[in-house]
């Protein structure tokens, strides 16, 4: 056994905004209009809406289509995030 499997983990992988899951970012997306970070449940909601976005309509998730004030994402240090404006 010579070869390390340094890739077998997913260096795309983080955690959904809404629920917390961690999931593969090719499987879900930011917001376009709360830029929350989402698992393809709480982006897409549906397969149908996925391959929407795919075809290039926005990637809007599930709470601002439906007119929804989604929760603010948790505070979470991210890099490079500027400080929130007040
Ligand atoms: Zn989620
Ligand atoms: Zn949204």
């Amino acid at each position: 056994m010579s070869v390390i499997p340094i890739f077998k983990k997913s260096a795309l992988s983080t955690e959904c905004d809404q629920c917390g899951v961690l999931f593969d970012l090719m499987h879900g997306g930011v917001c376009d209009r709360c830029q929350r970070i989402l698992c393809r449940t709480h982006l897409h909601g549906s397969w149908l809406r996925r391959l929407r976005v795919d075809l290039g309509a926005p990637s809007t998730c599930v709470d601002c289509r439906a007119g929804r004030t989604p929760a603010p994402p948790p505070k979470r240090s991210r890099p490079g995030a500027p400080p929130p404006a007040r």
